[in-house]
């Protein structure tokens, strides 16, 4: 019998990538995430499932397709808005997916032309990842770049990501990984050995207030980024400024004391300002927007907290 191979669950693959890491990368992002960041900007990140996503933009409308009305089982599909075409004076008539009663089943996504119907989540053997990365090492080499496993959390699919980055190093690859550190340790410490660069996310030093926002508390990922450091990992610190939730000079305080704690470890730490360009993602997934509603941070307020870490001894780069 042939023994099933190993892989992986992806929501997207980014190639000439630059904001992942050093130099130009491949960024894998696998699906599935213990987190739920109200402000997420990668929502199709947070599902293990395969989902059905819709994006409006893409349907030719039911006077012209329709073609998926006819092809759901469950009576899901129904008349949407009137649009007005983008070239000429003609209406048309999208679709609106009612998910309550969609079963995921996915038949209206093979008879759907344009791809405006398409599943979210496809599987990628470990094989099929290196054919296609390794075809950039000219990059790599040229920009000091390499791969870069994200998510989601891509230590949820703990033994996939393990094989890649195995596999990458033995092709002379550069790996970065980008976890959120809420992973048990027995998945963080065989990939250590693997892993050039940890892209570590912190996101408030408060665990009540971590938990009551994010919905998992912080002392494991704080115990995991100190386990890491001991056994000679290395870290670009990642801080997604939020307004009001962890853009104060308390907040900061907390964040750079913590990081210093973290010794040589930390290379370089990297402030990412909110940002409010996901919304459309989420209505693709028929789900609720983000919860968080606010205006990004200011230039000013960028600047000052990057300071302030900077003034603690820390290197630091804005995003
Ligand atoms: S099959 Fe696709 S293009 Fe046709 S009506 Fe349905 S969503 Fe629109
Ligand atoms: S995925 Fe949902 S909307 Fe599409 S055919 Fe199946 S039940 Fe209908």
């Amino acid at each position: 019998m042939e023994e099933k191979k190993l892989t992986g669950r992806f929501y997207d693959i980014q190639g000439f990538s630059v904001h992942d890491g050093p130099g130009i990368r491949n960024t894998l992002f696998l699906k599935g995430c213990p987190l739920r960041c109200p402000w997420c900007h990668s929502p199709e990140s947070q599902e293990f499932k395969v989902e059905l996503n819709y994006m409006e933009i893409k349907c030719s409308g039911i006077e012209k397709c329709g073609k998926c009305i006819a092809a759901c089982p469950e009576g899901a599909i129904c008349k949407g808005t009137v649009k007005q075409s983008l070239t000429d004076e003609s209406h048309y008539t999208v679709i609106a997916v009612d998910r309550d009663k969609c079963t995921e089943c996915f038949k209206c996504t093979e008879v759907c032309s344009p791809k405006a119907l398409y599943k979210c989540g496809t599987e990628y053997t470990v094989d099929e990842i290196i054919e296609r990365v390794k075809k950039d090492i000219p990059f790599y080499k040229r920009s000091g770049g390499g791969v870069t496993i994200s998510g989601g959390e891509c230590l949820w699919q703990p033994q996939f990501t393990l094989e890649v980055l195995k596999r990458c190093k033995a092709e002379g690859i550069h790996t970065a990984v980008d976890t959120t550190g809420y992973v048990d340790w027995k998945f963080l410490e065989p990939v250590i050995p693997y892993t050039d660069l940890f892209l570590y996310d912190l996101k408030k030093m408060d665990s009540e207030l971590h938990k009551r926002v994010i919905g998992v508390p912080n002392e494991l990922i704080m115990e995991n980024a100190k386990k890491i450091a001991a056994a000679g990992g290395k870290f670009q610190i990642r801080i997604p400024v939020i307004p009001v939730f962890n853009d104060s000079v308390k907040d900061f305080e907390a964040f750079g004391k913590f990081i210093l704690e973290l010794g040589d470890s930390v290379e370089v730490v990297q402030l990412l300002p909110y940002h409010n360009l996901g919304t459309v993602k989420w209505e693709r997934l028929g789900r609720k927007g983000p919860v968080l509603e606010a205006d990004p941070p200011s230039e000013e307020l960028m600047q000052a907290r990057k300071k302030q870490l900077e003034d603690m001894g820390l290197k630091v780069m804005i995003h």
